[in-house]
């Protein structure tokens, strides 16, 4: 008989709470011979969340004392789940967005091949909003580019891992987090399993645009050195060029004498070279801004309550 940790991380999720147990342990009873280990995160949910809860039952759960975010909630369900003692954990959205029916996909995958972890992935992003598609791409593209981990468009936070992989990311013990690329940073052998775009069952997606812009730079700069050196590069460049500049005006002036004042290249190349400036400093106090909060050695979380045992 195997365990599975079920780890959901919630955030104003009431109505859907329910629903998405029915559809998990339907699950499970199509996987046979395995019982499923509920790891409810309440990510300080401000509506009925924690009452749905723990009106389920003997469903195991942490709650926050506010809301730290989707990352910290999948933080403390892995830790929980490493402390514990089940063979795998699965991680997946309360909405139903992520189809539970899956996980017996997963299971029979990691089983039969002997990976380390199955990890879903969206063929369409139909339903979402173009925009948020857009961006999305293009997020992927860049972070593929410049940064030291290849993530695969359409991954989502929901996978099946097995104990050493759950062990490896629970010990990652990083404020910034971005989970996409812990997953891809600690290795293991992963699979992919594709599935159709479905829309949340009820309520609308928690994130903002503004979030996930945070969302897009915070894994960019947690994954990529890169636009430091490119601001370096692009900085001597710039210098480079402008001295080539000048030493053409001092020839210039020798050879032909003084011609027009030319206020105005000055003034473009004091602008030109201020925004540079500006934006490499943007770059670089991007990183200096993640060291400040790193030192500080914050924990990811706060909790107010939880019924796990073991669980410190
Ligand atoms: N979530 C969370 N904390 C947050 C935001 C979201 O725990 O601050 C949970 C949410 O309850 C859901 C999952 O993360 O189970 C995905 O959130 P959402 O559906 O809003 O994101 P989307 O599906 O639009 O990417
Ligand atoms: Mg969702």
């Amino acid at each position: 008989m195997r365990t599975i940790d079920i780890i959901v991380p919630c955030y104003n999720e009431e109505d859907n709470i329910e629903a998405f147990f029915r559809a998990a342990e339907e699950a499970k009873n199509s996987i046979g011979d395995c019982t499923f280990n509920y790891i409810f995160v309440d990510d300080g949910s401000s509506d009925g969340t924690l009452e749905k809860i723990k009106a389920l039952g003997n469903a195991g759960y942490i709650s926050f004392s506010r809301n730290f975010g989707k990352e910290a909630a999948m933080y403390a369900g892995l830790k929980a789940s490493a402390e514990g003692d089940s063979d795998y954990a699965v991680i997946i959205d309360a909405d139903l967005q992520h189809p539970p029916a899956l996980i017996k996909d997963m299971v029979e995958i990691l089983e039969e091949t002997g990976c380390d972890s199955v990890a879903a992935r969206r063929v369409s992003r139909k339903g979402e909003p173009i925009i948020r598609s857009i961006f999305a791409r293009l997020f992927y593209k860049i972070m593929n580019r410049f940064s030291e981990i290849h993530l695969a468009d359409g991954v989502v936070d929901f996978r099946i891992m097995r104990k050493p992989m759950v062990k490896a990311i629970a010990g990652m013990p990083e404020r910034c987090r971005f989970s996409k690329g812990l997953f891809q940073w600690v290795g293991f052998d992963t699979r992919w399993i594709e599935f159709e775009n479905v829309r949340r069952m009820s309520g609308e997606s928690r994130w903002t645009v503004w979030g996930l812009t945070k969302y897009a730079i915070e894994g960019f700069v947690d994954f990529a050195a890169s636009p430091l050196k490119a601001a370096g590069v692009a900085g001597s460049l710039i210098a480079a060029g402008s001295l080539i500049y000048l030493l053409v005006e001092i020839i210039k002036t020798l050879v032909m004498g003084k011609d027009t004042p030319g206020y105005a290249s000055t003034i473009c190349l004091i602008l030109f070279f201020g925004g540079v400036i500006i934006a490499m400093l943007g770059i670089i106090g991007e990183y200096i801004g993640r060291m400040y909060i790193e030192t500080k050695g914050r924990p990811v979380y706060v909790e107010k309550e939880s019924n796990i045992e073991n669980h410190k």
